[in-house]
């Protein structure tokens, strides 16, 4: 099997040393094991993303000694797959509309129980107030309201209920190995997930599932925040048939208060160790490598 790995960036802000260490490690690991490494540009939030950014992207990486195989694939240019697996999960009655604003969904979330109400990867766990008793599946499904993924429907359709996935890396609790999915735990911490955000035509979850599987992905190296995510990612390569590959998350680089680095964080950002005079083996020690 070719070992095909990639970095997927969003054009949003600079990358940082936190972006730098999961690009390096990915391009390290790919020339280690003489597999390809691919680049694909995450710009589905097209009121966020900047050409300018992809732009600066392409340079950072190119400078640090990262040379991608193949086009780049940039997720703006892919609605009609994104399109053709919704339709598919709409007329199997696996998804509904929900019309919740954020504020609805904290009111719900919040009611009769005690205590903080669940959390998962994508927020507050959807309470459930738009799922419908009997779902409509007519196409075409709307696109002007939010789609959510109705995991209960989701869950029994599936021919084995046994999920899972292969972990080289670890989790933030150090789970490493094979990692072993439990319906309930996908009902208590994920929920209804958003698959199609309102006007934007997918969701990053729906996106990144979708292309991984596009480009032939058998190595997922990422950051640990993105390891709950990978659950759901894990459940719609089942529901779409989609082969699962192996996911390596990796440590996350911190500042000096212990805090992740966002895109907001300038102060790390590559450009301005560059503009400092700092050499790609500079970063390569600054993230540990
Ligand atoms: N685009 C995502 C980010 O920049 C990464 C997606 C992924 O690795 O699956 O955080
Ligand atoms: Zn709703």
């Amino acid at each position: 099997m070719t070992f095909l790995t990639r970095f997927a960036p969003s054009p949003t802000g600079p990358l940082h040393l936190g972006h730098a260490y999961s690009a390096l490690l990915a391009h390290d690991m790919s020339r280690a094991r003489n597999g390809r490494f691919l680049l694909r540009i995450e710009d589905i939030d097209q009121s966020r993303a900047r050409p300018e950014w992809e732009t600066a992207i392409h340079d950072d990486l190119r400078w640090l000694g990262i040379t991608w195989s193949g086009t780049v694939l940039r997720q703006s240019e892919r609605a009609p797959t994104y399109a053709a697996a919704l339709a598919k999960l709409w007329s199997r009655g696996l998804l509904y509309p929900c019309t919740c604003t954020r504020r609805d969904i904290e009111t719900a979330a919040a009611a009769p129980q005690e205590g903080a109400p669940p959390h998962g990867p994508d927020g507050l766990i959807y309470p459930g107030t738009c799922r419908p008793t009997r779902p409509v599946t007519t196409l075409p499904y709307p696109t002007d309201t939010a789609l959510r993924l109705d995991l209960r429907r989701a869950l029994a359709s599936l021919h084995s209920p046994a999920l899972g996935f292969h972990e080289t890396g670890s989790g933030p609790a150090g789970d490493t190995g094979g990692i072993n999915i439990t319906q309930a735990s996908l009902l208590d911490t994920v929920g209804d997930v958003v698959l199609l955000r309102r006007n934007m035509g997918t969701s990053y979850h729906l996106s990144v599932v979708l292309d991984d599987a596009a480009q032939g992905i058998t190595l997922v190296v990422r950051g640990q925040d993105l390891f709950e995510a990978t659950r759901i990612h894990v459940l719609l390569q089942r529901l779409l048939d989609l082969p699962t590959p192996i996911y390596h998350h990796h440590r996350l680089i911190r500042d000096e208060n212990g805090k992740r680095l966002a895109k907001r964080d300038d102060a790390r950002a590559i450009a301005k160790y560059r503009a400092q005079g700092a050499t790609p083996a500079d970063i390569r020690a600054m993230v540990g490598l």
